[in-house]
């Protein structure tokens, strides 16, 4: 596996590899586990080379977020992807990817005004401007990306569409489904802050979630029953709740009642000074 950490030699790495054959991208800031993995591996079966990029982007870091603690592994990634088989391994730094003078930024409306976009005001113009560049520099066939981070997903799908984006094609951005520790707590880098108590405490954001969203999918009253979950969670030792929300799953239009068509449970929680996030698919009742 070739890394790579200036532009002008991954424009030739990149060139190189296209001639022998179609690339897959999988963007991580680093500190890859299980998750990160599956999406590298389901890259394989989409595309000949896989490429991965690892860049902590501080433009989607708000002021007083974990930028400066959010771990950083570069030796010990290198060696997951590698072992995976990874062709290319993109590393940036900050200067590189933000030259000075930089002054362009990428808004997407609509998706990416509420849940963490209301909690995380600018963060997705952050990951939108990132992920463009990113495309822009590996020009990639395919992108996957993790539906954990859910509505980021939904905000590259609308760039990608509204920006007639070519490589990928909207239609090469590919979705892959959580990755969960065996008690369902979704795996993330931002697990590693979880002191044991607050660890044993945070399997049971997924398990309040698979409650509620057994009584929604059974017609219960949507806010009772997104009530019931956030004092769930207060209960179990969560610090607060930045939001718990049914939301139609492309629009991610707030729902209040029972869905008629594919919905999604949306969940930010603070344990300790970690926020987790999660989502499930809730299912229209026959
Ligand atoms: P991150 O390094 O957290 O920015 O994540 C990089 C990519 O991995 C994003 O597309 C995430 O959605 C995805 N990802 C993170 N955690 C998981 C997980 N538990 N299962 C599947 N994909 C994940």
């Amino acid at each position: 596996m070739q890394t790579v950490k200036q532009l002008k030699e991954l424009r030739e790495a990149v060139d190189d590899l296209r001639q022998s054959g179609t690339i897959a991208m999988v963007p991580t800031m680093g500190a890859l586990h299980e998750g990160h993995l599956t999406l590298v591996r389901e890259a394989k079966r989409h595309a000949e080379h896989v490429t991965a990029s690892i860049f902590i982007n501080p433009t989607q870091f708000g002021p007083n977020e974990d930028l400066d603690a959010y771990p950083r592994q570069l030796a010990e990634d290198q060696r997951k992807l590698e072992a995976e088989g990874v062709a290319l391994l993109w590393a940036p730094d900050v200067g590189s990817m933000y030259p000075d003078g930089f002054a362009t930024r990428i808004s997407v409306a609509g998706v990416s005004e509420g849940l963490c976009g209301a909690s995380r005001p600018g963060h997705f113009d952050g990951v939108a401007t990132v992920v463009c560049k990113l495309f822009n520099q590996l020009r990639p066939d395919v992108a996957l990306f993790g539906e954990k981070d859910w509505q980021q997903l939904a905000v590259i799908r609308r760039m990608a569409r509204d920006l007639d984006l070519t490589q990928p094609y909207v239609d090469r951005i590919i979705g892959v489904p959580t990755v969960r520790e065996a008690d369902g707590l979704a795996m993330s880098s931002r697990n590693a802050y979880l002191s044991p108590d607050e660890r044993a405490s945070a399997a049971q954001l997924n398990q309040a979630m698979l409650r509620s969203i057994a009584q929604i999918e059974s017609g219960a009253d949507v806010p009772a029953s997104l009530g019931a979950l956030e004092r769930a969670l207060l209960d179990a030792g969560f610090a607060s709740v930045d939001y718990a929300s049914l939301a139609d799953a492309d629009s991610l239009a707030l729902l209040d009642s029972t869905p008629t068509r594919p919905a999604r449970l949306l969940v930010a929680a603070r344990i300790g000074g970690t926020r987790l996030i999660d989502n499930m698919s809730v299912e229209p009742p026959a």
